[in-house]
């Protein structure tokens, strides 16, 4: 097997590995990534909410064909069909097809002189002295940092806590709101999580469901079960809740994406955050690279400094939310319905992104009294005390 000298190898060619990619080859550096599929983005697991904000934040346009449809609000439902609906037209939040969203990335990466093995598998790594010899199913390589971008499959290797299994089908329907995403919470039918309705126009919908130690395809067809429909397509796919792994470095060997287990606590969405650590580890190899100096640590540095606090904040009320019941849940929504204070929260200082300032303001501290009489934890005041 002959042997191939890169700066860098990345195994994993989606959003967090091309991203990262991408900005290597911009900086001229040698950069091969590993992608054992033999098309980019299939199977296609995401569901592509993502806000304009963080694709700009992102470097990337998406081509108006990667768009699938504008989000302009949401529909919460309680576990008995309580319904809270809010209007946020000004978080410009976006459904993508990831597919496409992923091509787009990868003919950027190849464009700027990134080579993408497609088909090729990655089996293992050594690190030496002075190099990584990486392995894979066609090539071996010698490489200055290896970066692993391979998704929850590389991440349950580390952890098993935090991945919940999901299910998820396109279906053809006509009862959601093709502008709004809608929620379900119900403790006994996706426990720990929900049920979700992404619209992608007025009659296609990606719907989901995920929760702790549930059969998650039997439990979306028991919540699609009255609901007329007709499945185009299912997806089964762990999603992660756990908040980011305690180090996302080894030396020279980089974790970034779901296998750091980058992904917001509370609904799982990792484009953004998992975008954002392939950018910083990329900006950080490069100025390694350059100054023949092991400073990838800023990268770890800039992704806990923007995400952090965040996360920590949000992983605290998932900590909350997985404790309550559906009495609990039912409560809540009478608070929340009681005011306007939700949607005045979104309109003011709603955040697609960072949105647990918009969960705490939306409460507001005589609900926060009220909501401890309904969960004593430990957790709510840790909330107000970050
Ligand atoms: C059902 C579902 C819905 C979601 N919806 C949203 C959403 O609406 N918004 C949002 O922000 N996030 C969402 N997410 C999360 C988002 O999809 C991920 O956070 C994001 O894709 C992570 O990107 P990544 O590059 O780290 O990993 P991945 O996208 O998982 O990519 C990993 C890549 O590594 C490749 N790979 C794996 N093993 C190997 C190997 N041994 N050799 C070579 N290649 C390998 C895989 O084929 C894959 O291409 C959703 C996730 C799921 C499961």
């Amino acid at each position: 097997m002959s042997i191939d000298n890169q700066d860098v190898v990345i195994a994993g060619g989606s959003i967090s590995g091309l991203l990262c990619a991408r900005e290597l080859a911009q900086n001229n550096h040698a950069v091969t990534v590993l992608e054992e599929h033999d098309e980019i983005g299939i199977p296609e697991k995401c569901d592509g909410l993502i806000s304009v904000n963080a694709l700009s934040s992102l470097g990337v346009i998406p081509n108006k064909h990667t768009i699938q449809n504008k989000i302009l609000g949401a529909r919460f439902f309680s576990p008995s069909g309580k319904l809270i609906e809010v209007d946020s037209p000004n978080l410009d939040i976006v459904v993508l097809n990831r597919t496409k969203f992923d091509n787009e990335l990868y003919e950027n990466a190849i464009h700027d002189g990134a080579i993408v093995e497609k088909s090729t598998r990655y089996i293992s790594s050594n690190s030496h002295n002075s190099h990584i010899t990486v392995n894979s199913s066609r090539h071996q390589y010698n490489c200055q940092y290896f970066v692993d971008a391979m998704g929850v499959s590389s991440l349950m290797k580390k952890q098993k806590f935090g991945v919940l299994q999901a299910a998820k089908y396109i279906i053809k329907a006509n009862w959601f709101n093709p502008d709004k995403v809608d929620l379900y919470f119900n403790q006994l039918l996706s426990p720990g999580f929900f049920t979700w309705v992404i619209p992608i126009n007025e009659s296609l919908a990606k719907v989901g469901i995920a929760g702790y130690g549930i059969n998650s395809f039997s439990n979306l067809d028991y919540f699609l079960k009255d609901k007329k429909h007709t499945i185009i397509k299912k997806i089964a796919c762990p999603i992660i809740v756990s908040g980011p792994v305690d180090q996302f470095i080894d030396n020279h060997n980089i974790c970034i994406g779901d296998s750091a287990a980058q992904t917001k606590p509370t609904t799982a969405g990792g484009i953004f955050s998992g975008g954002l650590a392939g950018l910083f580890a990329g900006q950080s190899i490069n100025q390694s690279l350059l100054s023949n100096t092991n400073l990838v640590s800023i990268y770890e540095k800039r992704w806990r400094d923007t995400f952090g606090s965040e996360f920590n904040s949000t992983r605290r009320f998932r900590k909350i939310f997985d404790n309550l019941e559906n009495k609990h849940l039912e409560e809540i929504f009478d608070i929340l319905s009681s005011s306007s204070d939700l949607q005045d929260s979104i309109n003011k200082s709603g955040d697609f992104d960072f949105h647990s300032l918009t969960l705490l303001k939306a409460l507001g501290i005589k609900r926060i009294t009220r909501l401890f009489n309904i969960v004593s934890s430990n957790e709510i005041k840790k909330l107000f005390n970050n």
